[in-house]
């Protein structure tokens, strides 16, 4: 059988690894050497389950969606982690870093955010566990994000616009590793998704693998077994979908089922869809798939949601894909929109506009009617309220 964890160098086939400055070589190899066995402590767990439970609201409910199964002629769960506190599965991630960070003995925690869900979640525990908190977000995105930004600021975080490039997700990521390689030993950067150098993604993956651990224990309450037989989600970075999957990789019977974001098309020169159009290149610490000119130029991505608008994608998503692991599908702007009405319309739920990445990809499925589909609904749509009004008001 195919091997799907991390190696002991980072890599997963051909993907992943740690291309970091000098600079950053004595922290990257603390945390690598200490990530797992800190997270795997009886303390650690303790303090950070005792955290999901009381703090974020977990578990999540798995929510049978009758309407929509009855549409989709299938079985069709919804992982809710748009009830967590702070809109998303964000939060799962910054408390596990930021407990380790603590552990680790710094003082001073950096995060990059793109459209405002992870430095939210990053504030938020750092005004938990009075740590001082500094977020680099593109300037761009600071001003089409403006109510995430005023969270931030009124959790005690400061908010450092970033003017280089394209002044969005990818520049914040660059201006917070150069904020990293000038404070090196008081600094811990949190990451929010399942890339940059190794340990990160796999680190990432663990903290969030708390979603398939209740999914299992959720379905053999109500299904009488373990496991489904789809699980879905949508891949930015690929950390929603990472903890959606986990304890099923290995599993060959569930079928693995990921969106990314094709934007106006796949073929329109305005996507984010990494797997399907990306070429194999270094990004922020770790090589994997990245959206490119013929000569290695990034070129700038684009999605009607921000936190799919990012030109590299996990290395772990890259492996996956590469194997036939995982069937990708490229869910455009549209498709996702409509997803995010019907299931307004038929369940009373407004998702964020990334987890209607992943209920747009439902139309594209062959189901039979006794399959169990888990889907999980990545967040709530409370930050794309004038996406959906501005296209509510056009129809
Ligand atoms: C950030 C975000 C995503 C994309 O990030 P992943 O790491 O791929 O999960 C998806 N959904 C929501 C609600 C988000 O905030």
């Amino acid at each position: 059988m195919e091997k799907f964890a991390v190696d002991k160098n980072g890599f997963y086939g051909e993907f992943g690894g740690a291309y970091i400055p000098e600079i950053l070589y004595d922290n990257v190899e603390a945390l690598k050497n200490s990530y797992l066995e800190v997270i795997k402590d009886p303390t650690f767990q303790e303090e950070y389950n005792s955290l999901l439970r009381d703090y974020v609201g977990r578990p999540s409910p798995l929510y049978l969606a009758k309407r929509m199964s009855e549409k989709y002629g299938c079985k069709l769960y919804l992982k809710r982690e748009d009830l967590n506190h702070t809109g998303s599965h964000k939060i799962n991630n910054a408390i596990g870093q930021i407990l380790l960070a603590r552990r680790m003995g710094k003082t001073r925690i950096i995060a990059e955010t793109g459209a405002g869900q992870h430095g939210v979640a990053t504030a938020t525990v750092c005004a938990l566990m009075n740590m001082q908190c500094i977020v680099y977000m593109g300037k761009t995105d600071v001003e089409r994000q403006k109510l995430n930004v005023q969270k931030m600021e009124m959790l005690g975080a400061t908010v450092v616009p970033v003017t280089s490039g394209n002044m969005t997700l990818k520049d914040a990521t660059n201006e917070a590793i150069r904020d990293w390689c000038s404070n090196p030993s008081d600094t811990y950067y949190v990451i929010g998704s399942t890339v940059g150098p190794h340990p990160y993604p796999d680190m990432v993956a663990h903290l969030q693998s708390v979603i398939s651990e209740e999914i299992r224990k959720q379905l053999l309450e109500k299904e009488g077994r373990e496991t489904p037989d789809y699980v879905m989600a949508c891949v930015g970075g690929g950390s929603n979908a990472a903890g959606t999957i986990f304890h099923f990789i290995d599993e060959p019977d569930v079928k693995i089922v990921l969106s990314e974001a094709a934007g106006k098309g796949l073929d329109s020169g305005l996507s984010a869809a990494t797997i399907h159009l990306g070429k194999l290149g270094i990004i922020h610490g770790s090589k994997t798939l990245i959206m490119q000119s013929e000569d290695g130029q990034i070129e700038e991505p684009y999605s009607i949601s921000a936190g799919l608008d990012y030109p590299g994608i996990g290395p772990m998503h890259a492996h996956l894909a590469k194997t036939g692991r995982s069937q990708v599908l490229a869910v455009t702007d549209d498709e996702a929109m409509a997803a995010a009405f019907e299931i307004t319309k038929l369940e009373g739920i407004i998702p964020a506009i990334e987890s209607a990445h992943a209920l747009g990809a439902l139309a594209k499925m062959k189901f039979k009617k006794d399959d169990v589909v888990v889907l999980c609904l990545s967040g709530r749509g409370d930050k794309d309220m004038e996406t959906y009004i501005a296209a509510f008001e056009n129809n």
